[in-house]
């Protein structure tokens, strides 16, 4: 099969030819209906090796939406032709904090699980098939367009995890500021639009990222070259925003977020920019609560197709076939993906 894989620390993915995987005891095959590309994946391309704990080579792709092909030997509660969407990050299952769901922040190391998952150190979804683990990690998508779903399992569940920790802070009276209206950002501004009263505001470097803003619901879209904390703080208002989602968070885009957020609001470090956000009475207000999220939990992973097959969000997506991956994160790279970058393998 074909499989766009991470072959070596900071370089471009390669597109190989590689065995079929056949699926082990209590594991699943999937045939790959679409797998999206995430702004993290460059990031993994971009650091040196020995920054994270993965060994390689291994394919990318983490968020996934595939058919059931085969079940492993014992492998229960799934049946082949099923359409479902994978749940990425693979905890060990056994943890105090994988026992009560919350394998996002699973007790053992990425170096003792072999990776954080699924195309996150371990087989991901960029592939004509790929192997799931456990059925757990599945979740039926029923007639969900599966290039619209498969962001869902990131793009779409991280910020739902952010915000719905937020959600007795977030009352008709306040605003949200959402930085960055990429993948993530796109599906916040959505997510806020479906679950909260907020005024909220966006803000991107790119005319086309505030255009997407404003079609998924947000009441006010900045641009950010040149936008000074006055100037956000003026269209947040002057009590400051309950919910600032920083989701490309680099030095600016963090001094931004702390000047726009209210006393005892949430600052949520979302993107992986690498910025430096100093934390000290004076920089930012009395009671903020700073959180650095990671994923969301299966569990929320079902809320948030629920939220989908309610209509209430949506993917912006632009289609790449398998071949045209590596030139597609080059284009993500360049910024030049409106929404997610979304491959189909099949097509
Ligand atoms: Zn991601
Ligand atoms: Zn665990």
């Amino acid at each position: 099969m074909r499989a766009v894989r991470f072959t070596h620390w900071q370089s471009a993915p390669e597109l190989v030819e590689i065995a079929t995987p056949a699926p082990g005891p209590g594991e699943v095959l999937l045939e790959v209906d679409a797998a999206g590309l995430c702004h993290s994946d460059l990031h993994i391309m971009e650091w040196p090796e020995g920054t994270l704990p993965y060994a390689l080579p291994f394919t990318l792709g983490h968020e996934t939406a595939g058919t059931v092909a085969a079940l492993g030997p014992k492998t229960t509660g799934v049946s082949v032709g099923e359409r479902v969407l994978v749940y990425s990050r693979w905890g060990c299952g056994s943890c105090w904090h994988c026992r009560q769901g919350m394998e996002n922040v699973c007790e053992r190391s990425a170096a003792e699980l072999g990776g954080h998952g699924g195309g996150v150190g371990r087989d991901g979804g960029l592939a004509d098939y790929m192997v799931v683990p456990s059925v757990r990690y599945l979740v039926p998508l029923g007639d969900l367009d599966p290039v619209s779903a498969a962001p869902l399992s990131d793009a779409a569940l991280t910020p739902y995890h952010a915000i719905k920790r937020c959600l007795p802070q977030l009352r008709p009276n306040g605003s949200a500021v959402v930085i960055g209206v990429g993948g993530i950002g796109h599906m916040a501004v959505q997510i806020l639009r479906a679950l909260s009263p907020l005024r909220i505001v966006a803000v991107d470097l790119r005319a086309d990222a505030l255009r997407l803003a404003r079609d998924a619901g947000a009441d006010s879209a900045l641009l950010a070259s040149g936008l000074t904390a006055a100037e956000l703080r003026a269209e947040v208002g002057a009590a400051g925003a309950t919910l600032v989602l920083d989701c490309v968070a680099a030095d600016a885009t963090l001094e931004l977020a702390a000047a726009a957020v209210a006393a005892g609001g949430t600052l949520c470090y979302m993107g992986r920019g690498g910025g430096t956000l100093p934390v000290a009475p004076g920089r930012l207000p009395f009671e903020t609560t700073v959180m650095i999220p990671t994923w969301g939990t299966p569990a929320e992973l079902l809320e948030v197709v629920a939220l989908a097959r309610a209509g209430a969000i949506h993917t912006e997506a632009e289609r790449f076939r398998l071949h045209e991956a590596v030139g597609a994160y080059e284009r993500l790279r360049r910024g030049e993906v409106v929404g997610r970058a979304v491959v189909t393998p099949r097509s």
